[in-house]
């Protein structure tokens, strides 16, 4: 077993664990970060099909008050293009098939009000919660003892506007309303700004595109310290003594003075903690499952629906097709279509041969946009609950009573570990930007 004596170990090389190397690495700090997987970037993957594009299997979008990504973006001058958002929507629900422009559907005025209400309120009471305490909100007990299914039910009132509410919420957190506490719910809104941000592409978390995709930010960044990273090597175990920790994985044994944990909560308690984790740590680690969340492709030679007056963006009430988008360059010659599927369609639909989950998918969209979507030239797809160092995405969930029971435990460092990543993160958590202020804090409590 090869020996490594450093300062600080960063576990995990995703965009937390970049972050906080970035940041040690600028302060002259001498640091080791070990990678479980063969390569960088954790819940981002860009991939080279060969049908041409390149597209991200992983996150994709970058909105404009995100604005710690763009420092990256910047600095590694990385070009970006804004997601194609010309012409008109599709509504497909209980067969019929109509147009709209803008986020919120053209539906029956009674359940459009209803819809806009519950969107109003979300907000409304989002507004109230703080970021860094949502457990302190003096009704946050209550707000915590409810999912946001059982809101929902409470406040809409309409079939339509509750079915398009919940796609929104199932695009927004991959996962079901049923799974998420109403208090947890508010809070991730308020983190990212507002609903209406989470749900939009213009001025919203769904605004622009990267240019070589989102993984290939993080190897620029990563890049002038990228012989500090070991990767293929899990961290196994964690001991922690008077002065310092002493980590293992299965090839490697390295002594540091500190560490930063950063990794998705749902895999902390796979690690063997000598001492063991504080209790109250454990619990809330047991506490926070992962959405789910597939990503489809569908690569044509052209992006022919522009030319039909559609901007590509589907809402569908059909399993497992809900939702879709235009993420081809505004002047490429490829049309990529971008199909989510999400929450338990998401662990249904993975659980189908390829072959049928291309055809239910293709049969989807000839409905809506004809026989030109018939023959992709490629078929992609890729559910994140498969990855084993992810176990799903977009991020670690929670239910009712643990942000109220347990939140404040979530940035709490354990001796001399600290912990980072999206989930740590007070504004934008579950996001890219929130991945990297959770890395450069956990680097600060290190500095200090
Ligand atoms: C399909 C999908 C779509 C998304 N869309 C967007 C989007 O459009 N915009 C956006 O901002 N965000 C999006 N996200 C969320 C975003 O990807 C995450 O918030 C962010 O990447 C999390 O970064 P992280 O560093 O906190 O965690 P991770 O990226 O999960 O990094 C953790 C790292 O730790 C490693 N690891 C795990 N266990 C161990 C171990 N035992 N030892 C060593 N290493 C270990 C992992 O391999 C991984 O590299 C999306 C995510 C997915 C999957």
């Amino acid at each position: 077993m090869k020996e490594i004596n450093t300062e600080i170990l960063i576990v995990g090389a995703g965009y937390a664990g970049i972050a906080a190397a970035k940041k040690l690495y600028a302060a002259g700090k001498d640091f080791i970060i070990l990678e479980a997987r063969d390569r960088i970037g954790g819940r981002t993957l860009t991939e080279n099909l060969t049908s041409g594009p390149s597209v991200d299997m992983g996150a994709k979008w970058v909105g404009p008050t995100q604005h710690l990504v763009w420092e990256w973006i910047k600095e590694s001058q990385t070009e970006t293009y804004e997601t194609y958002e010309q012409g008109k929507n599709l509504l497909k629900f209980k067969d019929k098939i109509s147009s709209y422009t803008g986020t919120i559907p053209k539906i029956d005025p009674i359940s459009l009000i209803d819809l806009g209400m519950a969107i109003h309120r979300m907000n409304k009471l989002s507004e109230q919660i703080s970021i860094s305490e949502p457990w302190n909100h003096p009704k946050a007990k209550e707000y915590d003892a409810m999912t946001l299914a059982t809101w929902m039910d409470k406040h809409i009132w309409t079939a339509k506007a509750k079915h398009l509410f919940e796609i929104g919420i199932q695009t927004v957190f991959a996962a079901e309303a049923a799974e998420i506490s109403l208090l947890f719910a508010l809070f991730y809104f308020k983190s990212g700004d507002n609903m209406d941000t989470l749900i939009s592409i213009k001025n919203g978390a769904q605004q622009s595109i990267l240019k070589g995709g989102t993984q290939g930010l993080a190897k620029k960044i990563a890049a002038p310290w990228m012989e500090k990273i070991q990767l293929n090597e899990p961290l196994l175990t964690l001991v922690q003594h008077e002065t310092g920790i002493v980590a293992t994985s299965a090839n490697l044994r390295i002594t540091a003075n500190k560490c930063i944990l950063s990794i998705p909560p749902v895999l902390i308690n796979s690690i063997v903690f000598d001492p063991p984790l504080p209790q109250q740590k454990a619990q809330l680690y047991q506490r926070m499952p992962m959405g789910a969340a597939m990503k489809v492709y569908l690569i044509y030679p052209s992006p022919f629906w522009r030319e039909m007056g559609y901007s590509g963006q589907i809402v569908s009430d059909e399993y497992p097709l809900k939702v879709t988008f235009d993420v081809g360059h505004t002047d490429s010659d490829r049309g990529v279509l971008l199909v989510f599927v999400e929450g338990n369609d998401a662990r249904n639909f993975i659980e189908l041969e390829e072959d049928v989950r291309q055809k239910m998918i293709l049969e989807r969209v000839v409905k809506i946009f004809g026989h030109q979507a018939v023959q992709p030239l490629q078929y992609v797809d890729k559910c994140w609950t498969e990855e084993v160092y992810s176990r799903g995405c977009y991020t670690g969930l929670m239910g009712p009573n643990t942000l109220t029971q347990f939140g404040h435990q979530i940035r709490a460092p354990f001796k001399h570990v600290h912990f980072a990543g999206t989930e740590t993160a007070e504004k934008w958590n579950g996001y890219l930007d929130g991945a990297i202020s959770s890395g450069y804090r956990a680097a600060s409590e290190v500095l200090e």
